[in-house]
């Protein structure tokens, strides 16, 4: 077999022509391209689906962290908790404000932030009275991370927590949806997240209106109502009329493509959690599956033989951020990294899209047992 991909958007493409057809003749039709009517239709559906106060989008999954950042007015002398697994940008937004990250270890389990770890340095740091704002909490591979256990000692260190729900999008927690769990969430609509543009995009759920103000000046730099005056120190970071198109017609299939990876997940679990080490969901938890991630400490020959096999594979993440040569800079020795560390060497992604065919999903599982065997 040698037609698996990681991901199909083409396949995506076919399933949506029609809606994408009318949206774009629409768009053109106008020739509004910064701030359309669809951009205002996009922001209410995203809204409603999410069931959140309120949504504005933006230009990217990181420009969403660095207006959630600036909106909380964090910047220089400040510091922000992130993990050390994860993609570069949580930590990239924290220091293009003028603050500075702290990384902590994630949950060998969830690969999420681990919360005896936070709570070890959120102590340290604030017996020396360090200027601690925030904790930004990734929802990895889209799983949301343990929100009760982060709002407890939000309150408890008096830190706002901030969602990088880039991969979460459409997950939930406790039957909230991604969005409604926490008070300041952003996501991103990079073509390969669950709900992805044909370009570059991403959006904030906030709670409060007075939030919500402050990112849509921040989002178009800065200004006021009266648009020839600045108040802040913005950033051009609109969403484009024609992404919000796509995303208005993406968003008509989205319920169908989560259930259709859920029923992958649970199969591809069923089948290789004798093998090797599947993602684990903890309860009341639903996973957008951004990524299927299993573990093994054979990475090398197992990726080896699934190349083999034609079947495409990533590793996400080989590098934790505590070691990358831009942020080495910033990690306390004294915290101890030991599971993003062992992470960053055991974990890859196999492609986990509605797209796949009954034949193919059992090929790689197949394979994957196959892998296993081999490397042993
Ligand atoms: C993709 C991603 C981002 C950044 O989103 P962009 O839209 O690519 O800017 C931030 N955080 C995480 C965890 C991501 O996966």
């Amino acid at each position: 077999m040698n037609n698996i991909k990681f991901l199909d958007l083409g396949a995506q493409q076919k399933k949506i022509k029609n809606f994408l057809d009318d949206n774009f003749k629409n768009v053109l039709k106008k020739s509004n391209y910064i701030m359309g009517s669809e951009v205002g239709e996009l922001e209410k559906k995203l809204q409603h689906y999410t069931n959140s106060q309120y949504c504005v989008t933006c230009s990217s999954g990181t420009d969403a962290l660095i207006l959630a950042l600036l909106s909380l007015k964090i910047g220089k002398d400040d510091f922000v908790v992130c993990p050390s697994f994860t993609f570069p940008a949580t930590a990239e937004a924290i220091l293009i404000t003028g603050a500075k990250p702290i990384f902590v270890d994630v949950s060998k389990t969830t690969f999420n932030l681990c919360y005896k770890n936070l709570e070890n340095v959120l102590q340290k740091y604030k017996s020396k009275n360090k200027n601690i704002r925030a904790v930004i909490a990734v929802d990895l591979f889209g799983l949301p991370a343990n929100y009760n256990r982060l709002k407890k000692i939000a309150k408890d260190y008096k830190v706002k927590i901030v969602s990088d729900a880039a991969q979460s999008f459409g997950a939930s927690f406790f039957e909230k949806k991604v969005g409604a769990i926490n008070d300041i969430t952003c996501t991103s609509f990079f073509p390969a997240k669950p709900l992805g543009c044909y370009g570059d995009g991403g959006a904030l759920f906030v709670k409060t209106k007075f939030i919500r103000d402050k990112v849509i000046s921040l989002r178009a730099h800065g200004k006021s109502k009266d648009k020839y005056t600045i108040v802040d120190v913005g950033l051009n970071s609109r969403l484009d009329t024609l992404q919000a198109a796509v995303l208005l017609a993406k968003l008509k299939i989205f319920s169908w493509e989560l259930k259709e990876k859920e029923k992958i997940a649970r199969l591809y679990t069923k089948e290789l959690e004798e093998y090797c080490d599947v993602p684990y969901v903890p309860k009341k938890t639903k996973s957008a599956w951004a990524q299927y991630t299993i573990q093994t400490n054979k990475r090398k020959k197992v990726l080896e033989y699934l190349k083999n096999k034609n079947i495409p594979t990533a590793i996400y993440y080989p590098i934790p951020m505590h070691l990358q040569p831009a942020y080495k800079k910033y990690h306390n020795k004294s915290f101890k990294m030991t599971n993003s560390l062992k992470l960053s060497k055991s974990v890859f992604s196999i492609p986990i899209h509605p797209y796949l065919e009954e034949v193919q999903k059992e090929y790689i599982i197949e394979s994957i047992k196959g892998a296993i065997k081999y490397a042993r």
